[in-house]
């Protein structure tokens, strides 16, 4: 380790900054922030500084750096843009043992700023020990993105509540028990969210007083399969969770996203052959639930899309237990956007239709009349299957035969494959599939891979991201 990595206790102590401009501003604010008695030197200074110190946030000495402004100091930043200066900074202060930063210059610090997660009081702090600057900036925009921002509230209030709870559980492993329990309880995390600091409260107490376990169900819409299309709130569930009851639709890269040491059960299944019924799905939800777990139902795109989402929460609402329901991206905005087809477009179509080939046995009919207006764009789930009725009756009801069709499969995968034609040869095309396809049909289709990915420095078009960085 090439550094010590402390947080430092400086409310009221004076610092020094040398420095007036941008980067001295910068660093002010963070030290204000940290309560630090500011003092900037500089000859020339800021005006948004000097606004500071006429509101007596900080105080300016308007004189070039002299060592005796050093006296009394507890640490000191060198930001000025002239690097003599700073040199003498970082000198001057090491003659007294003072710890000294030097804004990008790690050579002249004898410390150095990290990266840092605001989500006070829980303050998260990264480092590459300067070595690798752009790493740890991903790093911390992917913890930004894991810690919710209600997670200071929960430190804060739970500072507030602790006395209690020692007082009125003494046993330290239980408490600690109590805790732990608390702090994975969606609830108290969902009214966090909402502002509801009293309710939280109230549940903090009533959780200490009582065994009652709140269990908790989220419906989550894990997206067509790249990662990268989760929700932030999806990736916020699935790292709280307890249980995960995950379609076959999710891909395996977002199950790796789970908790690790969350329990992961697949109730998957393909058109018409149900590897879990969906009622003993339906069962599983409420069950864990009254265990007191917290449950993720992960479901492939959006769960209130052709995802049966309705159904299980009608029974969550019979059973009375709490649950919230997350959208996802749909196979059809995945698809769409990844294949290069606007799925509206204002020359060659003015709606889009959803529609679902495969349907309960007893179901009601497509209107394939309406469906073959031209114009408008059709997308088809679960259509491989009856490629053949699709075909037959959107001809049969005057749609043009050369109508452009696409059938993309594992859409936003590293497999995605995606395949022209025309309307006529749709059966055809159907055959050579493989995986979760999705259909689209209509005028926007003739528009497909032109309005892909483009990487104008190499002439290469590309299908996914091509900056996704997997920090996993
Ligand atoms: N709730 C899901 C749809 C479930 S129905 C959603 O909103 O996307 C299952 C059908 O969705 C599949 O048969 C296929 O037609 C389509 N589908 C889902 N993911 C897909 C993907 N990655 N690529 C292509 N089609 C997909």
């Amino acid at each position: 380790m090439d550094y010590l990595p402390i947080f430092a206790k400086l409310e009221s102590r004076p610092c020094l900054v040398v420095g007036g401009g941008d980067v001295a501003l910068r660093k002010v604010h963070l030290l204000l922030k940290a309560g630090i008695d500011v003092t900037v030197c500089a000859p020339q200074v800021d005006a948004r500084i000097l606004e500071k110190a006429q509101a007596k946030q900080l105080k300016v000495i308007q004189q070039c750096f002299s060592s005796d402004l050093l006296i009394g100091k507890w640490l000191v930043i060198a930001a000025t843009n002239q690097k003599m200066i700073n040199q003498q900074v970082a000198t001057a202060a090491n003659k007294l043992q003072l710890l000294v930063n030097v804004v990008d210059a790690p050579e002249l610090s004898s410390f150095i700023m990290p990266s840092i997660v605001d989500r006070s009081p829980i303050i998260v702090a990264i480092s590459s020990s300067g070595n690798a600057p752009v790493l740890a900036r991903l790093i911390r925009e992917r913890l930004e993105t894991l810690l919710p921002m209600h997670l200071g509230r929960l430190a804060t209030i739970s500072g507030e509540f602790r006395h209690r709870v020692k007082k009125v559980i003494k046993n330290v492993s239980l408490r600690r028990r109590y805790w732990e329990k608390l702090f994975g309880n969606g609830r108290l995390a969902s009214l966090l969210e909402k502002g509801q600091t009293d309710n939280a409260l109230k549940l903090m107490e009533e959780d200490l007083t009582s065994d009652v376990a709140y269990g908790e169900v989220a419906l989550v819409g894990a997206g067509p399969g790249d990662p990268s299309l989760l929700t932030l709130k999806a990736l916020q569930l699935m790292q709280q969770a307890e249980v995960v009851l995950y379609d076959r639709l999710v891909s395996s890269e977002i199950l790796d996203l789970v908790r690790r040491d969350a329990d992961l059960i697949s109730v998957g299944k393909n058109a018409g052959n149900h590897e879990v019924a969906q009622s003993r799905t339906n069962e599983m939800l409420v069950e864990y639930a009254r265990q007191g777990k917290k449950v993720v139902r992960l479901k492939g795109g959006d769960s209130f899309i052709f995802g049966r989402g309705g159904e299980e929460l009608e029974q969550l609402v019979e059973a009375g237990i709490a649950f919230q329901v997350v959208p996802g991206i749909t196979a059809a905005s995945g698809c769409s956007a990844y294949a290069g087809i606007p799925l509206t477009h204002r020359d060659f179509s003015q709606s889009v239709t959803f529609v679902t080939g495969h349907r309960k046995p007893d179901g009601d009919a497509l209107n394939w009349q309406a469906l073959s207006i031209s114009n408008q764009t059709l997308v088809i789930y679960m259509g491989i299957l009856e490629a053949e009725e699709i075909q037959m009756q959107l001809l049969h009801f005057g749609r043009a035969k050369d109508t452009p069709v696409a059938l993309i499969s594992n859409g936003t995968r590293p497999d995605q494959h995606v395949l022209l034609g025309k309307l006529s040869e749709l059966v055809q095309l159907a055959g050579g599939v493989q995986g979760p396809t999705l259909i689209i049909i209509g005028e926007v289709v003739s528009l497909a891979n032109k309005l892909t990915w483009f990487n104008p420095e190499t002439h290469q078009k590309l299908s996914r991201d091509p900056f996704l960085v997997n920090l996993n």
